[in-house]
């Protein structure tokens, strides 16, 4: 059985002037462990085919299935990381770590020992007393993600999750982000309009038509999973499936 399987989804948002046809059909699965990354034109669809896996969004029609379950309402088992880090500027790193755990009622001591474990694989622990504001842009997205694992979630969607970031922050983030999800055995979904972050970090690359979306095409980026993110993006293979892609981008 597949980790997470999205049967015919469909979406239509309704506002006054009129109806916006999302989604229309969109069917795949995902095996744990895998990452996916999904590009499409502008305003396809992406974030709202995220939100719909999240279960922030009711689709129209379909339904997703994460672990066997019908996704119906947030889950525990999946984290949400945005463009923005969202960290809050008056606690310290470590209590914006603990965030997560509050809410859901799940600070003690045991959780907070995973969560300063990952502090100190991560190398933030140092910071640890730090306010957000004293951190780079890349050091904060890295507490944002560790945020977000502190409460086991087995399933990351990224939403342009690097996108705020500078071209070589973004390039020394993507790998810490992919080095730290595959160390933790992590399934991982990432938008993105950016074709080389897409190809660099996916074990396939779902490309998305222009709204409403559907799959237009599936390419699979055999660098295994040992890979480095941005030494990969001088592999011969990258520029033949960074060109699959952007063929079927511009269609
Ligand atoms: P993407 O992330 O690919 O840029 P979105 O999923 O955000 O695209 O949006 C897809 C389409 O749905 C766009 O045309 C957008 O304007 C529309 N849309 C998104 N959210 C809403 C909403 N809450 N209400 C109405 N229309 C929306
Ligand atoms: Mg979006």
């Amino acid at each position: 059985m597949s980790m997470l399987s999205v049967e015919n989804i469909r979406l239509s948002y309704q506002t006054v002037a009129g109806e916006t046809h999302a989604i229309k059909d969109i069917s795949f699965s995902v095996e744990e462990g895998e990452f996916i990354g999904i590009v499409g034109p502008s305003g396809c669809g992406k974030s709202t085919l995220l939100s719909c896996i999240a279960g922030l969004t009711q689709p129209t029609g379909g339904r997703v299935v994460l672990d066997g379950k019908n996704v119906d309402g947030v889950s525990e088992n999946i984290g949400y990381m945005l463009q923005t880090d969202n960290l809050l500027p008056w606690r310290s790193i470590y209590r914006n770590v603990l965030l997560g755990l509050e809410i859901q009622k799940k600070l003690n001591e045991e959780t907070k020992a995973y969560a300063a474990e990952l502090l100190k694989k991560y190398d933030l622990w140092d910071f640890r007393d730090s306010y957000p504001s004293a951190l780079s842009g890349g050091m904060r997205q890295r507490v944002s993600l560790i945020r977000t694992l502190a409460v086991k979630p087995r399933l990351l969607l990224l939403d342009e999750a690097f996108s705020a970031l500078d071209y070589q922050t973004r390039m020394n983030v993507s790998r810490d982000v992919y080095r730290i999800l595959r160390s933790e055995n992590k399934t991982m979904l990432m938008v993105t309009h950016d074709i080389p972050e897409a190809v660099s970090m996916s074990d396939r690359v779902m490309v998305l038509s222009q709204r409403p979306a559907v799959i237009a095409s599936v390419v699979k980026c055999d660098f295994g999973r040992r890979r480095d993110p941005v030494a990969v993006r001088n592999n011969p293979r990258f520029q033949l499936y960074f060109d699959k892609v952007w063929k079927e981008m511009s269609r």
